[in-house]
């Protein structure tokens, strides 16, 4: 791993981010990400940031946040752009539900340049419109591009994406190409409650905390081109380089975050489990390791020299 990073030249104190969103407990697919994101930062010389993704206000909970951050703190990760406890305090690491006037400073510098349009279209119009394409995701067929439709007379904005192939290289699977005008089309940017979308303010987050490496799962592989053209709108110079880890699922195949009771950190800290315990078990899962042999937050980096 050393080898690659040599080579992608990253600054010294390069940036990565652990962004949980408060929709439930943490679980063992969280902790696996911890595991990639604080390994790869402390063996080769990076900084972690803490993002809490809580742009969707209707499944986001406080007392879910407050539930995150504690685990965390037990588990012994520790971030480095605010300590859990200065984040509470208000410091140092972003809460998106606390970022809306960067979103809407930057929705409104790319609206001045002509890249957002409102759009009227619901997900089932663009089912109905793309019913003869089938694809693995809808792909908005960009009917109200060009159609003047008041700002007022919807809360959507979408952002219009040209036809360029997003190149980049991934550090498990090397390098990658989308097309994200081929795979989603213009991508939303603001939903219909006036929300600002993952997309959207996970981009904007991202030059804002100076990330350099998004370390996460390989469910979101697909969001990474759209991101990528995001930025670039954006104004983004500094090269941002990806890690699509797999995911731990259940032995029938169901994603862990769907069934948290069996492998939520609650409960394994409540049936007796040391932090140790549960970071060797989550990297087993991973296969990061042949057994569950317990392992100190402050070991993960031995995963990744
Ligand atoms: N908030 C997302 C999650 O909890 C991570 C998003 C990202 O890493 O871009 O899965």
């Amino acid at each position: 791993m050393g080898r690659v990073l040599d080579a992608l030249n990253l600054r010294p104190g390069w940036r990565t981010r652990f962004a949980p969103a408060p929709t439930g407990f943490l679980h063992l697919g969280h902790v696996v990400n911890a595991i990639y994101v604080w390994g790869m930062a402390r063996a080769h010389d990076g900084r972690v940031m803490l993002r809490i993704e809580d742009h969707d206000r209707s499944r986001c909970r406080l007392e879910y946040e407050q539930a995150l951050l504690d685990d965390l703190d037990w588990l012994g990760f520790t971030p480095d752009g605010g300590t859990t406890a200065e984040f509470r305090a208000g410091a140092s690491a972003l809460r998106q539900s606390d970022n809306d006037w960067r979103y809407a400073a930057a929705i409104t510098a790319l609206e001045i340049r002509g890249f957002i349009y409102p759009c009227r279209c619901s997900r089932g119009d663009i089912a109905r419109l793309v019913e003869d394409r089938p694809s693995e995701e809808m792909r908005y067929p960009g009917t109200c591009r060009d159609s003047a439709i008041p700002p007022d007379a919807s809360m959507q904005r979408r952002v219009k994406l040209g036809p360029e192939r997003e190149r980049f290289f991934d550090l498990l699977r090397g390098p990658q190409e989308q097309v994200p005008a081929e795979q989603c089309g213009d991508v939303l940017v603001r939903d219909r409650l006036g929300q600002w979308t993952y997309q959207f303010a996970v981009t904007v987050d991202d030059l804002d905390q100076q990330i350099d490496v998004v370390i996460r799962g390989e469910d979101l592989l697909a969001s990474t081109g759209r991101q990528r053209a995001l930025a670039r709108l954006m104004g983004r110079k500094r090269p941002l380089h990806f890690m699509h880890h797999p995911l731990v699922r259940h032995p029938g195949g169901a994603k862990l975050s769907k069934s948290a009771g069996d492998s939520g950190v609650r409960e394994l800290r409540a049936a007796g489990a040391s932090a140790a315990d549960v970071i060797g078990h989550a990297a087993r899962l991973a296969g990061l390791q042949a057994d569950d042999a317990p392992c100190a937050a402050c070991d993960v980096h031995r995963f990744f020299t």
